[in-house]
């Protein structure tokens, strides 16, 4: 089954809308990891290859970026599952009339796609961030999700040049999962560019994951999450993504304006 879509059973038309251009499934996270458990369990039932599916955590710098960048915005409109991370993404769904459960980030859904790992025996690769970080967010998640098999960790790099070979470290490690930490867009369009020759069932980017599960950077306290201001502790912590985070008030203006006539 190549380049198609597998059906995960969770994102139907109408449970889906389209924010600036942009697909966003109006997802759970339980139903995300739903939709996970099926794709890993079909490949894994099939007697043909399934090629592998994408999901993507959409938050308001991708959908800024996929405005100009064409093969980001085709990218995620052709993932398995495209679920709204961060809360300008979840306010334009209710905006435009068809509201988004709630916030399902890669952060936070990182630790239970390893406890639903964990339960069916599924293997976990994880791929990005600087060299180290992965393994100690794979030790952090193996005491979140005790049992847990890790296939593998590699922080590698995006360049085109090393795809084959992590593309062949990941198929040796017979991992199921993969989570791939280079940043937007970079991660999403790795895996988009490699889908066809990954041997997981499913991948998904994860951004700074395993930087927040290894201590290498604090996330911003509970709250601040809850009152959906993690970018402004970013911000804090990291004063350089002023840049990025212009793309916030960007988005709201362009929903605001455009937002209706292109849902
Ligand atoms: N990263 C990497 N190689 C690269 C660029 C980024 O491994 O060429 C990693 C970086 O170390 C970090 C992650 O990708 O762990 C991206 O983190 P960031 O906080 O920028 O992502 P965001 O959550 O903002 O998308």
């Amino acid at each position: 089954m190549s380049l198609d879509i597998v059906d995960t059973g969770q994102t139907k038309p109408e449970d889906s809308l389209t924010v600036l251009g942009v697909r966003v499934d109006r997802l759970t996270q339980r139903e995300t990891l739903e939709g996970i458990d099926r794709l890993v369990a079909l490949r894994r039932e099939s007697e043909e290859p399934i090629e592998c599916q994408q999901v993507i955590t959409v938050n308001t710098e991708f959908i800024i970026e996929a405005q100009h960048n064409q093969p980001f915005r085709q990218c995620i409109n052709e993932a398995a599952m495209v679920v709204p991370d961060g809360m300008g993404v979840v306010w334009a769904t209710r905006y435009l009339g068809k509201p988004a459960p709630e916030r399902v980030t890669g952060t936070d859904t990182l630790p239970e796609v390893a406890r639903l790992c964990a339960r069916r025996g599924y293997r976990l690769y994880l791929l990005g961030a600087a060299p180290g970080v992965a393994e100690s967010a794979a030790e952090r998640l193996g005491v979140l999700a005790p049992g847990l098999q890790i296939a593998g960790t590699y922080a590698g790099s995006p360049a085109p040049e090393e795809e084959e070979a992590i593309c062949e470290c990941v198929r040796i490690a017979q991992a199921d999962v993969l989570c791939v930490a280079y940043g937007a867009p970079a991660q999403e369009l790795w895996i988009a560019r490699n889908r066809s020759r990954l041997s997981v069932a499913v991948a998904m980017g994860v951004g700074g994951a395993y930087d927040f599960l290894s201590g290498r950077k604090p996330r911003a306290p509970k709250l601040m999450q809850n009152m959906g201001l993690e970018w402004l502790y970013r911000l804090y912590r990291e004063p350089w993504r002023i840049w990025r985070m212009l793309a916030i008030p960007r988005f709201m203006i362009l929903v605001l304006l455009k937002g209706r006539k292109t849902a």
